[in-house]
């Protein structure tokens, strides 16, 4: 049995780990300021070996006792709020990460950091490995989550050399599941709010660019496997398959039998125009690969969001 702390617990994959590790019989300790996560997210989580904390890890942090695993997941995630918080951002990337990893040092516990497919920018290489540098603008819109992530990887590659930290570190590719709001501004959640409510569907440009969506599911084995693993370099964790946003836009309005139209919204600035995981690592060392396909994700998280919806229109 083992003390885990997560940062970020309350937010959609961190939400999905504090339940993972109390399945595995774990104490679990959820750390979160509640600027993007939810107390939703968590409150099914009745059990005493489970106990949160609403706090900013940009501070000092002080946990008393021994603690074995920390997963350092705060940060706004999606860019509509990366965008309305780019100094909390920057801050929780770069302090935030500075005070988790000084706390794993003072714990002797395992670190592992949430890195993103961000840290590649708008890549020149395709499908992204994790030898690829980046193609990263400091100074555009995204920059205050990508630089903070690509700061947040240096930081921890110097605790871990320096200060002999035992750390890990994830790039974790776009990912869906149930738990994600519906204001979230993300492709997956717009696009199933929109069709479920018979709105047109906003892609955003011409609707070419590519994405690569993982279910949560599997991206928490991933994290998991990776966290258990001996391997202290990034390793890529998401789904391969690849398709372009108006894909995305057609799959979920006949899934959803909706008559939504799509419509077209101007491109944001520095948007990527590919993604796709190398997962070969992730392969070799974890033996991991995604197991569940677009379309089934796809279903169980509509069903999600038809409660969700369902719930606020009989709260007008
Ligand atoms: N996107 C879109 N319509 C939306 C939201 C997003 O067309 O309502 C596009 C966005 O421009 C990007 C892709 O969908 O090309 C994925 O965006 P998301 O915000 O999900 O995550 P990103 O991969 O950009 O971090």
């Amino acid at each position: 049995m083992a003390r885990v702390l997560i940062t970020g617990g309350a937010g959609f994959i961190g939400s999905y780990l504090c339940d993972r590790f109390l399945a595995e019989g774990d104490d679990v300790t959820c750390m979160d300021n509640l600027i993007t996560g939810s107390v939703d997210n968590i409150s099914h989580l009745q059990d005493s070996r489970f106990s949160f904390i609403n706090y900013d890890v940009t501070n000092y942090i002080y946990i008393k006792g021994q603690v074995d695993y920390i997963l350092h997941f705060a940060s706004p995630a999606s860019p509509l709020d990366y965008m309305e918080y780019p100094i909390q951002t920057l801050k929780v990337g770069s302090l935030g990460t500075h005070k988790v990893l000084g706390l794993a040092r003072e714990k002797g516990a395992r670190f592992l950091l949430a890195s993103t497919s961000e840290t590649y920018g708008d890549p020149l290489v395709h499908p992204q490995n994790e030898d690829y540098w980046g193609n990263v603008n400091p100074v555009g819109p995204r920059g205050v989550y990508d630089e903070a992530k690509r700061f947040a990887e240096a930081m921890t590659m110097a605790y871990h050399r320096y200060h002999k930290v035992d750390t890990r570190i994830v790039r974790i590719f776009n990912t869906y599941g149930p738990r994600m709001r519906i204001k979230d501004g993300r492709a997956i959640p717009n696009f199933i709010a929109q069709a479920l409510s018979d709105e047109d569907v906003t892609v955003f440009g011409d609707g070419m660019q590519t994405r690569s969506f993982c279910y949560i599911e599997d991206m928490v084995e991933g994290i998991y496997r990776l966290l258990k693993s001996d391997y202290n370099m990034p390793v890529n964790i998401g789904n391969p398959h690849e398709m372009t946003v108006i894909g995305l836009a057609r799959e979920i309005i006949s899934l959803t039998g909706s008559r939504s139209e799509i419509v077209n919204n101007p491109l944001p600035e520095d948007d990527p125009k590919v993604r796709q995981p190398d997962i070969t690592r992730a392969n070799n060392i974890l033996r991991w690969k995604p197991q569940v396909s677009l379309t089934d994700g796809l279903k169980r998280t509509i069903e999600y969001f038809k409660t969700k919806i369902g719930v606020a229109k009989s709260n007008l």
